[in-house]
């Protein structure tokens, strides 16, 4: 199946999100065949990032977004498993420090954009800037509202600089955001995520739901899609994402430069002469 078709926000469609299954996972019959699937996957991955890295003229940047539980981290540790880390960069977006606050919303972002020849993933982005920002009304509409054309712009910017980009919205349903707090209350490993905002960040869900759609139909371009997943099961999400990436890598046709040195030479002068 061409994820990327499925999934895509098409340029200046209307975005509804209850009408998008969250448990879909398509003709994948369950973890273990999606999982033998995401491993080819990641194996091209691992292939074209080495050449995105070889060619050094271009980049691509993932953007995550998600609901709180919505696999943010997993996607990141998943799909930059087995990646060359020399060629890979990846940032998490917190609340704004005052230093960051004092300048306008994209400073801080354009500065850990990833460089040519890397692959950067974004846990969070800008787009925080117009989600929320807007539900918790950190700044009045009109500033806010003003920003989608200021993201479109910026991602413009680094397109033409070389950059690829991709962005995912983590689908899940309110019903398995509550499952996967329950399971941090009872693994030890996850008890560190929890935090009550998460919980009281559920009345908001709603809202949160119109921010998304609004940035999703505002701010899909063909040069920046925007991709629905659904995530309520792990191992669809890992699959889709996995796929789209390297789908997008393989579209960009990216050429291992040509050797800078005359081969035969090197041969001559340092294999055979050393061998003769
Ligand atoms: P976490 O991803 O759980 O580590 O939490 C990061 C927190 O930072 C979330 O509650 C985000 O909503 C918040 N955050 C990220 N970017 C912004 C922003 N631009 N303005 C306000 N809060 C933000
Ligand atoms: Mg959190």
């Amino acid at each position: 199946m061409d994820f990327r078709k499925k999934f895509v926000v098409e340029p200046g469609s209307k975005v509804r999100l209850d009408g998008i299954d969250p448990s879909y996972t398509g003709k994948i019959d369950g973890a273990d065949e999606a999982e033998a699937q995401t491993a080819q996957d990641l194996e091209r991955l691992r292939d074209l990032q080495q050449k995105l890295y070889a060619e050094h003229a271009r980049a691509l940047l993932v953007v995550l977004q998600a609901p709180d539980a919505g696999g943010k981290d997993g996607t990141v540790r998943h799909v930059f498993s087995g990646m060359n880390p020399l060629g890979a960069s990846a940032h998490a977006f917190k609340e704004p420090t005052a230093e960051e606050k004092a300048h306008d919303f994209l400073w801080r972002v354009h500065k850990v954009a990833p460089a040519h020849g890397h692959v950067g993933i974004f846990n969070r982005s800008y787009y925080e800037d117009v989600l929320v920002v807007r539900v918790h009304d950190l700044v009045p509409k009109e500033v806010w509202s003003k920003r989608y054309e200021r993201i479109n712009e910026f991602e413009k910017n680094l397109a033409q600089s070389g950059t690829r980009i991709v962005k995912f919205f983590l689908h899940i349903s309110l019903e398995e955001q509550l499952r996967r707090f329950e399971q941090r209350l009872t693994d030890p490993k996850k008890q560190w995520k929890i935090s009550e905002a998460d919980y009281t960040e559920r009345a908001c869900w709603d809202d949160y739901v119109h921010a998304y759609e609004d940035a999703l139909e505002r701010c899909s371009t063909e040069r920046a899609p925007w991709y629905v997943i659904p995530a309520d099961h792990k191992w669809f999400r890992n699959l889709a994402v996995a796929r789209i990436v390297a789908d997008t890598l393989d579209e960009m046709d990216i050429q291992i430069p040509p050797p800078s040195v005359n081969l035969g030479e090197m041969r001559r002068k340092y294999h055979e002469a050393a061998g003769a």
